[in-house]
């Protein structure tokens, strides 16, 4: 019962997004899970970003987009039906909560969200009460066989009225998302190729400019880690999901990049 409390109060904390200092927190798993579905398309395509937003956002997971998902050279669909399947579980089993969506421009060349960008975003949080959202933004350079891979993350305020999308710095942890690596032991998704990642290498990301690829942070004091232990053990037993139905994803988060801006 105290696991559920405490789940149900972070799931429910609406915290102030302060984290254009502190920046974006997440696992090199997640990272290179993006840079893996970026190249392996020529055309723009993306996926779903669930995390936890305490002092700092934190994605704990990156998926890809579900099998009705449209890609163009412009333009990108999500699959809506497929978000909302995903997002229930994530939601409820997990206390993730959706942050925004990640795509490629792969031939905008542009490292910032488009105005079609910047609206869907505001849309849906305004319509989920989210007080902040993360969209990546992912641009290709170099060969279009093994193209290194440049992955620029915004944060949206979206307390605030029209805010702007802020550049944000990642801070990188070594190794898998303690969620992912708990939903590949229980088989879960078994669509989104969850290991996918591995065949993806370190060297070939950088963060928004960076000359060199990102370094890996292998500290243990990051208290999500210590969190998210607990929730495991939470989730092993049946029966514990928390009805968190007013967190579910509404509006339809559609990306059209056309229009740069
Ligand atoms: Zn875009």
């Amino acid at each position: 019962m105290v696991i559920r409390r405490l789940i149900r109060l972070f799931g429910r904390r609406v915290a102030a997004p302060k984290a254009a200092s502190g920046g974006l927190i997440t696992w090199e798993s997640e990272l290179r899970t993006i840079a893996a579905e970026s190249a392996a398309w020529s055309v723009e395509t993306g996926g779903d970003l669930f995390g936890r937003w305490q002092a700092s956002p934190t994605v704990f997971l990156a998926t890809k987009a579900g099998p009705k998902a449209q890609r163009n050279n412009a333009h990108f669909r999500l699959d809506v039906d497929y978000l909302r399947q995903l997002s229930e579980p994530l939601t409820s089993n997990w206390a993730l909560r959706y942050f925004g969506d990640w795509h490629s421009h792969h031939r905008l060349g542009l490292s910032a969200p488009s105005s079609g960008d910047r609206k869907r975003i505001r849309q849906v949080a305004a319509r989920n009460q989210f007080p902040g959202m993360v969209e990546i933004i992912v641009t290709t350079e170099g060969s279009q066989k093994q193209p290194t891979i440049r992955v620029h993350p915004w944060l949206y305020d979206t307390s605030a009225e029209n805010a702007e999308p802020l550049s944000l710095n990642v801070r990188v942890l070594a190794g898998t998302s303690p969620i992912r690596q708990a939903l590949i032991a229980r088989q879960d998704f078994p669509e989104q190729d969850l290991r996918a990642w591995e065949t993806m290498p370190l060297d070939r990301i950088r963060i928004g400019e960076d000359k060199n690829p990102p370094t890996l942070d292998t500290a243990a004091d990051v208290d999500t880690i210590t969190m998210d232990k607990a929730l495991q053990r939470a989730d092993r037993r049946p029966h514990i999901a928390i009805a968190r139905r007013d967190r579910l994803i509404d509006g339809s988060p559609s990306a059209s990049c056309a229009v740069p801006g």
